[in-house]
């Protein structure tokens, strides 16, 4: 039985990452009902064992809800790690030398084991290495193949295994660990739709995880390194979609600097049509509190005011105490900045022109021509989703509503701004087209009788990349009974 909720004309998407505080079937249908348009099943906490019954809960939906659902599975990546200490702990003073070697002999206030050989091979002296999501900092005076001394520059204590992050040097290390190519076979088994990649550094760290990935999910880049964000446009390129993951990005560069990066990243992204998610601490207080702070509030508008395709959630919804709340409340600001009549000019102050494509030139019109003749919708059919794609990229007033007979290409673009995709049988004529697009603008209620609606489409039907057709049709009065029934 199709549960009917109201349709969600919100263009932000809302990611919502699942944990032990969401995992539940219900937990996950109350987020779902709060505003939660995808889930992140991250990969970096529990087994895979326990991702099954979760995926299948969020799938669940799907049959509840009559709409699609999106799963983004996120790898842990190369997490970088210190070795353990004798008494569990250590305190290491401004000023003082600190080893960094290879011997897996517990350590102490002098020296650590640092397990990744990689780092061994890259670092150069004046280099930093920060400990514990940055809170301490040590710079390399000296440089041997198996031992790395430094001072340290902000001490503080230091306990078993804490991070470490490296962010003055390009590591000679591979995007995917070895279980990272096993947690990316388990996603795709269960048929994920997005797959994260997590502390990208190159173009190439992306080339492996696609030819594992073989096509049946798409790939999302994780942006949290200094290496990958002066090779971003040929990371975006080489990717389906990137994150701002502003956490371990704000980690290895100064936090101020974050902020115009985000800007950054977001407008490249959009230029090159490759869907953007803002990500971390965006309402971190809701972790323990069931109201943000207004900061936080802001920080959510500003990403929906840039144009970001989709905002996230991460401990807010996986591990705090107030999940629903969390996406409700996130659900709220976005619908609050959408109703702004300022929200299409701010989200137009990143100019974008179109390629040179027919694809491009069909998306700029539709935009165009929703706006002169006041239309109520676009309506895309598409194979692959990437006329979806290029016409969300347009950023048009009006909601996008796909209509495709893949499911990959439905749940796929959950992360797109303003898409609503729509599961169903291709059309194999004009008249057809014509009669199916006014059917679903009215069956999803994006439209009523006397709207007029754009439909875009390729002729011959069914041919992925041919795109070619532009049509406006207005919905008579008497043809909504009609429509209303099949
Ligand atoms: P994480 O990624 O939550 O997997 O660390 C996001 C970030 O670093 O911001
Ligand atoms: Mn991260």
């Amino acid at each position: 039985m199709t549960k009917s909720i109201a349709p969600r004309t919100r263009k932000v998407r809302v990611l919502a990452t699942l944990g032990p505080a969401s995992n539940t079937p219900e937990m996950i249908g109350a987020l779902f009902e709060a505003g939660a348009d995808a889930f992140r099943v991250n990969m970096s906490h529990g087994d895979q064992a326990s991702k099954i019954p979760v995926i299948e809960a969020i799938r669940s939906l799907e049959k509840r809800y009559g709409r699609p659902t999106t799963i983004l599975a996120d790898l842990q990546g190369p997490k970088l790690r210190v070795g353990k200490f004798a008494d569990g702990r250590v305190m290491l003073e401004k000023g003082a030398v600190f080893i960094l070697d290879r011997d897996p002999t517990p350590g102490d206030a002098s020296r650590v084991e640092l397990p990744h050989r990689e780092i061994f091979e890259a670092i150069q002296p004046g280099a930093r290495l920060l400990l514990d999501d940055g809170k301490l900092v040590l710079r390399v005076t000296e440089h041997e193949p198996a031992r790395i001394v430094t001072r340290v520059e902000v001490g503080g204590a230091l306990s078993n295994s804490k991070g470490l992050n490296v962010p003055d040097v390009v590591l000679p290390m591979a995007a995917l660990t070895e279980k990272d190519r096993s947690d990316l076979a388990f996603a795709v088994e269960q048929g994920c739709d997005w797959i994260a990649l997590s502390f990208v550094q190159r173009p190439e760290d992306l080339a492996e995880a696609r030819r594992l990935i073989g096509g049946k999910a798409a790939l999302l880049a994780k942006i949290e390194k200094p290496s990958a964000v002066t090779r971003l446009e040929e990371i975006c390129e080489a990717c389906d979609g990137v994150m701002v993951a502003r956490g371990d990005l704000g980690v290895e560069l100064p936090p101020e600097t974050v902020p115009p990066l985000q800007k950054q990243i977001v407008e490249t992204a959009r230029r090159l049509g490759r869907p953007v998610i803002v990500a971390t601490q965006m309402l971190e207080s809701m972790i323990t509190s069931p109201s943000p702070t207004r900061a936080e509030v802001s920080d959510v508008a500003t990403a929906v005011y840039d144009g970001a395709d989709a905002i996230m959630l991460s401990a807010e919804s996986a591990a705090g105490a107030w999940p629903v709340e969390s996406v409700a409340m996130m659900n709220a600001i976005a619908d609050a900045v959408e109703r702004d009549p300022a929200h299409g000019d701010r989200v137009h102050f990143t100019v974008l022109h179109p390629d040179p494509t027919t694809a491009d030139a069909l998306s700029a019109a539709a935009k165009e021509i929703t706006s002169t003749v006041t239309a109520a919708a676009i309506i895309c059919f598409t194979m692959s989703g990437s006329t979806a794609r290029r016409i969300a990229r347009e950023r048009p007033g009006v909601p996008i509503l796909v209509l495709t007979p893949k499911h990959e290409t439905a749940r796929r673009l959950g992360l797109l701004w303003g898409t609503h995709a729509v599961h169903t049988r291709d059309v194999g004529s004009f008249e057809e087209m014509v009669a199916k697009a006014k059917r679903m603008a009215l069956r999803h209620r994006l439209a009523r009788a006397g709207d007029r609606v754009v439909v875009c489409a390729g002729v011959p039907f069914g041919t992925p990349g041919s795109t070619n057709v532009l049509h406006v049709v207005q919905i008579i009065g008497d043809e909504l009974k009609n429509y209303e029934k099949g």
